[in-house]
């Protein structure tokens, strides 16, 4: 079956009952037992929920997992993964990760004695010389958040396979349509499922996916006894907007080509990172290991702080907003805003200066997004001007 299909018909057997075409949603906490330890292998939402195994297994057939675990939000599954993790244990991680990620990794793990080396940049020797005897995992995302650095999964992969380690990669800003981990020879991909997999900005989710036995068990026991478990309802939504994520992905990159396209060449910018422009660093790799380049645009504006503000002001068709992977287009100020969990020195480190903008180009027709920009940057000029006529 091809990506498309899947996303429709994965786990979406109808109702023996009603042959209704979509599955009901069970609301239920409960089911029964038939006899003494006997039941359909339902017992209690928390632990097993019909439509929850629905979108378990769809999200793991469209990864190419074998096995899928959903959870409430990207952070608690993200919590599930590190869990496994024993104190004096270490995670070989690339540096320029979700702000919420690196906040789990140092407030609440590295005080439990887990050590997390970052690399900054550069090939897989940097990773190979980062692994010691007590690395347990290494860890990425690629695309990068915010700057739209991509990492080579399979010369990772092979690094963590010398080493006897997983790779885990989280694969939310590029979504299982752009990019597939696990077929590049990642063991574990973690999503945050409120951004392009629901992609509505009207759920939050997250899930991992595996074909590693052991590390199904230890991430469905944690979600089982924890129980940061998403709600039927919300795991109905996400099914729902899966069905379309192929079509929404390719509407994505294809806006936000254009409108990378369109910033480099405007005087009111920069610097434009997006892995689908000649320009970019690894945009031969995005090109082997993506379908396209995603819907995620980052840049530096001309000016300070004064003319991301005119700039955010002026916006009318971006909402001004955290967030990305909807159809609603966004715009973020890293250094404000999801980078504000870091202190001055981690932001200066990770190189989110005051003037970095990052756009999540939604599906909005792009004519309408690009005169938006415009108008924009047209305020943001103004703003320089006023500043310099005022001396
Ligand atoms: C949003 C995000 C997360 C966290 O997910 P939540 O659903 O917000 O908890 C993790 N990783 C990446 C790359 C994200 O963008």
């Amino acid at each position: 079956m091809k990506f498309e299909t899947k996303a429709i018909r994965l786990g979406h057997t109808p109702d023996p009952k009603s042959r209704a075409v979509i599955p009901p949603i069970h609301q239920g906490t409960t089911f029964q037992f038939t006899a003494v330890g006997e039941n359909t292998g339902y017992e209690y939402s928390r632990t097993s929920n019909p439509t929850r195994v629905l979108l378990e297994e769809c999200l793991a057939g469209l990864e190419g997992g074998e096995f899928g675990i959903a959870f409430g939000s990207g952070m608690a599954a993200t919590d599930a993964v590190l869990a496994m993790l024993k104190p004096g244990d270490e995670v070989v991680s690339a540096r320029n990760l979700y702000g919420g990620t690196l906040r789990l990794f140092e407030s609440i793990y590295t005080p439990r004695n887990v050590k997390f080396v970052y690399i900054d940049g550069g090939g897989p020797e940097a990773w190979r010389a980062a692994v010691t005897k007590r690395t347990k995992m290494l860890w990425l995302e690629t695309p990068t958040n915010p700057q739209l650095q991509v990492f080579d999964i399979a010369a990772i992969a092979e690094v963590a396979h010398q080493a006897g380690v997983p790779l885990l990669v989280d694969n939310t800003f590029a979504s299982p349509y752009i990019q597939r981990p696990l077929a590049l020879g990642a063991d574990i991909v973690l999503h945050s499922t409120s951004k392009y997999i629901n992609g509505h900005n009207d759920v939050i989710g997250g899930a991992v996916i595996t074909s590693d036995p052991q590390v199904e068990e230890a991430v469905r026991f944690f979600q089982n006894t924890a129980g940061a478990v998403p709600g039927p309802w919300d795991c109905y939504l996400t099914l729902r907007g899966i069905k379309t994520l192929a079509l929404r992905m390719r509407q994505h990159n294809a806006n936000a080509l254009a409108v990378a396209r369109f910033l480099e060449g405007h005087e009111m910018v920069d610097h434009v990172y997006y892995p689908g422009l000649e320009g970019h660093p690894q945009h031969e790799l995005a090109k082997r290991q993506m379908d396209g380049s995603g819907g995620m645009v980052t840049f530096h504006l001309a000016g300070g702080l004064e003319q991301v503000n005119a700039f955010v002001g002026a916006l009318s068709v971006f909402h001004f907003a955290e967030s990305l992977g909807g159809a609603e287009s966004l715009v973020c100020h890293p250094a404000s805003m999801s980078h504000a969990v870091l202190s001055d020195e981690e932001r200066a480190h990770a190189g989110i200066r005051e003037n970095m903008i990052r756009l999540s180009v939604g599906l909005e027709h792009v004519d309408d997004l690009i005169a938006d920009l415009e108008q924009a940057l047209h305020a943001a000029r103004q703003s320089r001007q006023a500043v310099r006529a005022g001396g």
